[in-house]
């Protein structure tokens, strides 16, 4: 993807583009949402931080709406999120997901994964979307290898093609969810590396990560999260350095 054609996204950086307004979820007696309001403007990077269990996987997945909410309401550039069918496959287009593990097809080729989606529910023509999908194997480092199948590459590499698969579909947002938290320590730059890289392209990004120099460098904002609400936000050089609850304190004393 060339500069130019990310300018019309850059320059409109600062308008919300994903809306979380008294958003509140339960399992069963479990409130794992508690009243959350977050908006993440157009080309902003926001890193979601907590201890496991916090709510912060649930909050990426009512965002995409793989979970449903309580109360509350999300919307995705201005437009709420859609119950069902159709006009919810469309929405979910729009939101790019790279989970923890790959998700990649087992039985297709890295090539065929990446073009399934946008041929599927964007009806592109197949040479077009395996032109597309080329490109974006290129950008993630991994073109070499688009007729391998993923049980061919490496963690590191398939966890890219899932990066290269989820922009395929031309998302408004991306959302990662622990996305280096099943790599080998070695392979875990290269998928950052890809992840800082979209993010100075000025794709819209909620990370939610362990990986505390990702935050540092490449976040505008890091949301801490503990027991499903959102307890603190700031700036990654405040947050890091001035974090002002007890329960911030007590997880930034355990991890750093
Ligand atoms: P995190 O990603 O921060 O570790 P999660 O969002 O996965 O936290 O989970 C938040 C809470 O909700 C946890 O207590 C978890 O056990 C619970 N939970 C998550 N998914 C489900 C589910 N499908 N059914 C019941 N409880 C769930
Ligand atoms: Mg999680």
């Amino acid at each position: 993807m060339t500069s130019l054609e990310q300018e019309p996204r850059t320059s409109a950086r600062g308008e919300p583009l994903v809306v979380l307004a008294g958003v509140q979820k339960h399992y069963g007696q479990l409130h794992a949402l508690k009243d959350i309001d977050l908006s993440v403007a157009r080309g902003e990077v926001v890193v979601v931080i907590g201890p496991s269990g916090s709510g912060k996987s649930t909050l990426c997945r009512t965002i995409n709406r793989l979970e449903t909410i309580d109360e509350g309401s999300i919307t995705l550039d201005g437009t709420a999120l859609p119950a069902e069918g159709k006009a919810l496959a469309n929405l979910r287009a729009e939101v790019g997901m790279v989970f923890q593990s790959f998700n990649l097809f087992a039985h297709k080729t890295i090539l065929e994964n990446v073009t399934l989606g946008p041929i599927k529910v964007r009806g592109l023509a197949k040479a077009e979307a395996e032109k597309k999908a080329r490109e974006l194997l290129d950008r993630v480092g991994v073109g070499h290898q688009a007729e391998k199948y993923p049980a061919q590459l490496s963690g590191g590499q398939q966890q890219r093609v899932a990066i290269a698969r989820a922009l395929a579909m031309e998302p408004k947002v991306m959302l990662f969810d622990e996305p280096t938290s099943a790599l080998d320590p070695e392979m875990i730059k290269e998928v950052l590396d890809v992840m800082v890289d979209l993010a100075k392209q000025g794709m819209t990004m909620i990370v939610v990560t362990h990986e505390m120099g990702f935050a540092r460098t490449a976040a505008d904002r890091v949301v801490f999260m503990a027991d499903g609400a959102i307890v603190e936000e700031n700036t990654p050089e405040e947050f890091f350095t001035r974090p002002t609850s007890d329960r911030a304190k007590d997880f930034l004393g355990k991890i750093l």
